[in-house]
């Protein structure tokens, strides 16, 4: 077997055993494997051995691989800050956008979401660290963004997402985390319906399980270390 293929099966294994030390039912976490700077082939071949969700930064890379892979059975999520001017190419090429952060963004890939597809899938991303300079809406505008946007018709919102600060302390990588599902919490107990918390990577995978994610998301530990952007 491949390292690529045995990496993935070591990023499945952790996930699941992260899901049973935190009480949650197996399965309950879906592996979201972040291609960026990784080559087609390297993609191809996970999906060859069934993975199915990717996720990709930066669209003037992203789209050749999608192109590449068209008829491969996969899930393309956008996870990279949005410029308004690539919103239409989002809305036409991804299932998923985990990285929306403010209305005119999200207004745009409702209107540019193609008819005979799918509502696009959308997570609000959250900056609960206390970092100024990461990007994502801070907490206290979140409930008005997401009451906004579940209202408009080609996007359908599914949760919250988060890139905190880096942190090797078990217990201060769970705080934010923590706090993103208490958010959540919230916004569900205000007639939302979000079932999704798109949080962790690899170096905090099992922070993010115990806190409730429902999604992880990982490159490093899959693809191994990034060859630098170009
Ligand atoms: C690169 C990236 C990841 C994956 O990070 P790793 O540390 O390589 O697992 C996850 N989420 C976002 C938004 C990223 O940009």
């Amino acid at each position: 077997m491949s390292g690529l293929k045995q990496r993935l099966i070591q990023v499945q294994a952790a996930i699941r055993k992260a899901e049973a030390a935190s009480g949650r039912t197996e399965g309950s976490v879906s592996l979201l494997a972040v291609s960026k700077q990784q080559p087609v082939a390297a993609i191809a071949e996970l999906a060859a051995a069934g993975h199915y969700q990717f996720g990709e930064n930066y669209l003037q890379e992203a789209l050749p691989k999608i192109q590449a892979l068209a008829t491969v059975d996969v899930e393309w999520h956008f996870i990279g800050p949005i410029q308004s001017n690539k919103t239409r190419s989002i809305a036409e090429h991804f299932a998923w956008v985990h990285s929306v952060d403010r209305l005119r963004i999200a207004q745009r890939l409702s209107e540019q979401r193609p008819i005979d597809q799918a509502p696009l899938n959308i997570c609000l991303q959250v900056n609960v660290s206390d970092e100024v300079s990461k990007s994502g809406l801070r907490p206290d505008a979140v409930a008005e963004l997401a009451h906004s946007v579940a209202k408009l018709p080609r996007l359908r919102l599914r949760g919250l997402m988060t890139i905190p600060a880096a942190s090797t302390d078990l217990a201060e990588q769970r705080r934010p985390f923590a706090r993103l599902r208490q958010l959540q919490a919230q916004l569900n107990r205000q007639g939302l319906a979000l079932d999704t918390l798109s949080m962790g990577m690899s170096a905090d995978l099992e922070a993010a399980v115990a806190e409730g994610a429902t999604l992880v998301r990982i490159g490093t530990a899959i693809f191994g270390p990034r060859p630098p952007r170009t």
